[in-house]
């Protein structure tokens, strides 16, 4: 950790004049794979990058993570190789100081929303050590459910909370997720709390982000979030909706150009 949140996140509030990128691999697999997904976000002049080290998957016989190994990759090949700030998901409030102690952003998964335990430590330990907290939807959450959890980790003391909309279960089956794009104008509505847009685990296949990224950037979001991977074919969780390096940098550019005509940078 090279900075505290206030110094690298001087402009995290919502409607300010950037659109965050929150980029990199599902999985932490090796510092290979975390590097170049580093290297390439870096090169783009980002400012973060996510990667999984706790992994909350479906079936307990998936790749669960590599752990503390993987928060030991991030730190070295993400934040002292590249100067990149990074997030992970904490799933157990056991670890959380542990999580907490690498990263700069906590993020609390889909499947942990209503996790009350789980959000004051999150809320606690974030406010503590001055890290962003990425609160994201539960797949079956109303927005109103969403903002009351919220409120379990700021009233922890802790202001640096962004909501992330990841899209929700409907009876629509093809994609992974119902991106709500409509959460973005109605979080800004209701919230005074930046909103991110995951639009991987939404689309759950890589052809369908662009337009997904798109449209959350259309929409107002303040932050985006992207699964990219070295080598997609080889990753070892949510491999068909990540991201190709090269496929990544064309859709920035796209990106850099519909925020500019909302007057917004890209970072
Ligand atoms: C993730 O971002 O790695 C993740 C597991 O997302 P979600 O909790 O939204 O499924
Ligand atoms: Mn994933």
């Amino acid at each position: 950790m090279s900075a505290s949140l206030p110094d690298i996140l001087p402009d995290l509030g919502q409607r300010s004049n950037t659109v965050t990128v929150f980029a990199g691999p599902c999985s932490v697999e090796s510092p290979a794979q975390f590097e170049e997904a580093a290297a390439c976000v870096a090169g783009l002049g980002l400012s973060w990058i996510r990667g999984g080290a706790y992994k909350p998957r479906t079936n307990p016989h998936s790749f669960q993570g590599l752990g503390e190994r993987a928060l030991q990759i991030m730190r070295a090949e993400g934040s002292e190789r590249h100067g990149l700030r990074t997030l992970t998901e904490a799933m157990d409030a056991d670890l959380v100081d542990m999580v907490a102690s690498y990263v700069d952003g906590l993020q609390v998964g889909a499947r942990n929303f209503q996790n009350f335990s789980l959000l004051r430590k999150v809320g606690a330990v974030a406010a503590r050590e001055d890290r962003l907290v990425m609160f994201k939807r539960g797949f079956a959450g109303t927005i109103e459910e969403w903002l009351a959890a919220a409120e379990y980790v700021r009233l922890e003391g802790c202001e640096r909370i962004m909501l992330c909309e990841r899209g929700i279960r409907t009876f629509e089956t093809s994609t992974r997720f119902t991106l709500d794009i409509s959460a973005v104008p109605v979080v800004h509505k209701q919230s005074a709390y930046p909103i991110c847009v995951d639009v991987s685990h939404a689309a759950g296949q890589r052809d369908l982000v662009p337009a997904l990224a798109r449209a959350a950037v259309a929409a107002g979001a303040d932050a985006l979030m992207v699964e990219v991977h070295p080598d997609p074919a080889r990753a070892k969780s949510d491999g068909a909706q990540q991201l190709t390096l090269p496929q990544f940098e064309h859709l920035i550019a796209e990106l850099r150009a519909i925020a500019a005509a909302l007057g917004k940078r890209i970072v």
